[in-house]
């Protein structure tokens, strides 16, 4: 049968990277973006590749929505459309409920009327764990929930769901929950690409010599969006539907504060002497302390590993955003 791959959120972080990945490996894409909306800046390499098909569509819609799974009838969905920015969704929940819940509903029903069954994998997040105490680290698929912000909630959501479908109507949906991607084209409202923005901004003097932070102090895991892409591939071919993996990079080398990362990303500036300043507005009202991962389940199966460093991922980071801002691309 013919492989017919639809990326949900190809315009995004995420679904770019995806695109590309696919692309480099021979494959089309169908990719679904929204007729008024979307970012296509991310996607401004493919508008013009005959491989991509991009088709209209909001997930919140669920006849639009209907309408685009019947016409393409994917084998594979790799179902990134998602509200992802955590601050914004306090002022929003229902907003993310929609999109997040709501969305990946109208999709799974879509796919049921229209009668196939394709491998439907679903980017849970870290962020659902929440509030993780150290005693309770690493973070396994059978760590309590206790989420920090409405994103999380609505994430928790989109993941149950598909457990839920997938019991119910035998459907291949594919769950992961991925700790913290980063690298180009990631939005510059969270930490890192913000600090790298700011920094290329004050590089070009488009800003005075101060980068504004909100909470610094929190510890993740990082892994490069090009690993974190052939991870998600590796997930949707080989993982076992309605079962949960965590996927991350999760030896020492990649585990760091924000305030580390900006220390290292201030030591490339270009510029010497940058000051550090906490821009109220940027405090989320409860933060994270840590999400790390125990990945073992996932990696045992599929044999992934991280090959991108951390400096890399800084690196990379930082470039893109010297590279925005000398083209403009707001
Ligand atoms: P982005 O915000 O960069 O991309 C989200 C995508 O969803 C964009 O293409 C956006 O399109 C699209 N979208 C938003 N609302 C709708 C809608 N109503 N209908 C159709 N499309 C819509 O997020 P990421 O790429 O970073 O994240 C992708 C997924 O991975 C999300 O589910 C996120 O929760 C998950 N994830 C991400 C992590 C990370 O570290 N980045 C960690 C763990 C999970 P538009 O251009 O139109 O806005």
């Amino acid at each position: 049968m013919e492989e017919k791959i639809l990326i949900t959120g190809i315009t995004g972080f995420v679904g770019s990277h995806m695109a590309d990945l696919l692309l480099e490996n021979g494959y089309n894409v169908y990719g679904l973006k929204r007729w008024n909306l979307s970012r296509l800046r991310n996607i401004r390499h493919l508008l013009n590749d005959e491989r991509v098909v991009l088709l209209d569509c909001d997930i919140t819609d669920p006849i639009g929505t209907r309408h685009v799974i019947d016409e393409i009838k994917p084998t594979k969905v790799l179902h990134f459309a998602a509200e992802s920015f955590v601050s914004p969704s306090w002022l929003h929940p229902s907003h993310y409920m929609d999109v997040n819940y709501k969305g990946t509903v109208n999709l799974l029903d879509a796919i049921r009327e229209t009668g196939i069954n394709p491998r439907f994998h679903i980017a849970g997040s870290g962020e659902e764990y929440g509030e993780i105490f150290d005693e309770e680290l690493p973070i396994t698929d059978r760590s309590v929930l206790r989420p920090m912000n409405p994103y999380a909630v609505s994430k928790i959501a989109q993941d149950l769901i598909g457990f839920v479908y997938y019991k119910s109507y035998d459907m291949n949906i594919i769950r992961t929950r991925a700790f913290n991607h980063e690298g180009p084209r990631r939005d510059h409202v969270f930490g890192i690409p913000s600090y790298a923005y700011q920094i290329a901004r004050i590089e070009a003097r488009k800003q005075p010599p101060t980068v504004k932070v909100g909470h610094i102090d929190d510890r993740r895991n990082f892994t490069h969006i090009k690993d974190m892409v052939r991870a998600y591939w590796l997930a949707v071919e080989m993982c076992k539907p309605g079962e949960l993996y965590l996927i991350g990079s999760e030896g020492e080398e990649y585990i760091y504060t924000f305030r580390e990362a900006l220390e290292t990303l201030l030591s490339m500036a270009t510029v010497k002497g940058i000051k550090v300043e906490v821009e109220p507005d940027f405090v989320r009202p409860t933060c994270v302390p840590r999400l790390i991962g125990d990945t073992k389940k996932f990696r045992e199966l599929t044999g992934w590993k991280p090959e991108i460093g951390f400096e890399k991922i800084l690196e990379d980071t930082l470039n893109y955003w010297r590279q925005f801002i000398k083209e403009n691309l707001y």
